[in-house]
């Protein structure tokens, strides 16, 4: 198989060159023996999320008195972009909701009590997290959430429902966003929970089916009268909006870190058919139109390659980057788009039938433009900014 390769910029150190080294090595020996398997199961099994754990790869997010590595955002996009480079979309779609877009509440504005009682087990995989913010009323718009915490005592007491939850059937812990104040407004009055799997009142409703990242699992939640302790309240009261916005940054990059990844395999995968594909007397790449084709498709893809990782910098160093992070989440996500379309175009027919890697990596890259932020979302707050 050809290796597409890409020079690094800057902010790859050789301590992240090596780290990519042992994600290869663990994605050849570890994921793709059995990527074909876990997408008909539906889940990836939990034995990757303890592997990954002695890795010492789920830390990177948390900070080390705690166990964790505290790496940062350009090693996050790093992790992202090697497990996307495995083809197999709901591999990064579980592993990096749990280390990116969930735990990382607990870490950033979990109390210490939370931090030393959670923390050390998500960091080593024997607890996987899941984020439930998206109801079946309220997904982009995330301040029409209508779940309910009311305030009993010295519990809250939660109703309503959850749709899209990644690791939300195999799961240990549901983050939930639930509205504390039933009289403010948007995005006033909405807090976090941290939610255990078994407490009485959490309901698994359906496990969904999807049209692609297979291997991911996804669930309806229903919470039916769900009783929690108030020392289960993550992070301020009221203030659960502004803490999901403020997570949305790492959500971003990772989506678009994982993008790369599956553009790169699947434009391998691609060079790979041409140099071999026989067509009118020579093979595919013989073609003028479709090196051409391929060069513009690497072209684009080093443009959101060059972005992505000058947008996580800019994050790492702390400089206020919500446009750039959302200019990456876009042109990322849809440039993954329209390579992995013209990628398929050179497979022909090949290309069409289930379970050629091409095609699953096609359907795999159609959530990347809706989830953690739809492109027309995004540019909203890339215009907000101008
Ligand atoms: C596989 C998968 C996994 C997911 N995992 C999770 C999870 O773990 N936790 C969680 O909470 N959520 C999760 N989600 C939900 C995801 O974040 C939402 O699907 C996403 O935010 C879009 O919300 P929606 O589906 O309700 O679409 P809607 O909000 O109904 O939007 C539909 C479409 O309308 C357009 N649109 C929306 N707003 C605008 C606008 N302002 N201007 C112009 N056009 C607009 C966009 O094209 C958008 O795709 C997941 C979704 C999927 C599909």
């Amino acid at each position: 198989m050809i290796e597409f390769t890409q020079a690094d910029p800057a902010c790859i150190t050789e301590e992240l060159r090596l780290l990519r080294a042992q994600l290869r090595r663990f994605v050849a020996e570890e994921v793709l023996p059995h990527g074909d398997a876990w997408e008909r199961e539906g889940r990836i099994p939990r034995s990757v999320f303890t592997q990954l754990g002695r890795m010492g790869l789920l830390g990177m997010r948390h900070p080390v008195e705690h166990g964790g590595t505290d790496l940062g955002p350009v090693a996050s996009v790093l992790f992202a972009e090697e497990l996307g480079r495995s083809g197999y979309g709901g591999l990064p779609a579980s592993v990096l909701v749990h280390t990116d877009m969930s735990s990382t509440h607990i870490s950033r504005r979990g109390s210490e009590a939370q931090k030393r009682k959670y923390l050390p087990r998500i960091i080593s995989g024997e607890t996987v997290v899941a984020i439930a913010v998206t109801e079946p009323g309220a997904g982009s718009d995330v301040a029409g959430l209508r779940t309910r915490a009311v305030r009993d005592g010295d519990d809250y007491v939660i109703n309503g429902s959850k749709i899209y939850i990644t690791n939300g059937v195999h799961g240990d812990l549901v983050l939930v966003a639930a509205r504390t104040d039933a009289q403010a407004k948007g995005s006033r009055g909405i807090s976090l929970f941290i939610v255990e799997k078994g407490t009485p009142g959490l309901v698994v409703a359906r496990e969904l089916d999807k049209h692609g990242d297979r291997c991911s699992d996804t669930a309806e939640l229903f919470f039916d009268d769900l009783r929690v302790p108030a020392t289960q309240l993550l992070g301020e009261e009221h203030r659960g909006f502004y803490a999901i916005m403020d997570n949305f940054q790492n959500e971003r990059l990772v989506m678009a870190g994982m993008s790369l990844g599956a553009s790169a395999r699947a434009l391998e995968l691609t060079l790979d058919h041409v140099r071999h594909r026989q067509a009118f007397g020579a093979t595919l790449w013989d073609l003028q139109a479709t090196r051409q084709k391929l060069g513009l498709l690497a072209t684009k893809l080093w443009s959101a390659r060059a972005m992505t990782y000058a947008a996580a910098e800019l994050e790492a160093r702390g400089v206020d980057c919500v446009r750039e992070i959302s200019m990456v989440k876009v042109w990322a996500c849809e440039v993954h788009q329209e390579l992995v379309h013209g990628c398929l175009q050179l497979h022909g027919g090949a290309g069409f039938m289930v379970g050629t890697p091409i095609e699953r990596i096609t359907r795999d890259a159609r959530v990347q433009t809706i989830g953690g932020g739809a492109t027309e979302v995004m540019l909203e707050e890339v215009a907000k900014r101008l």
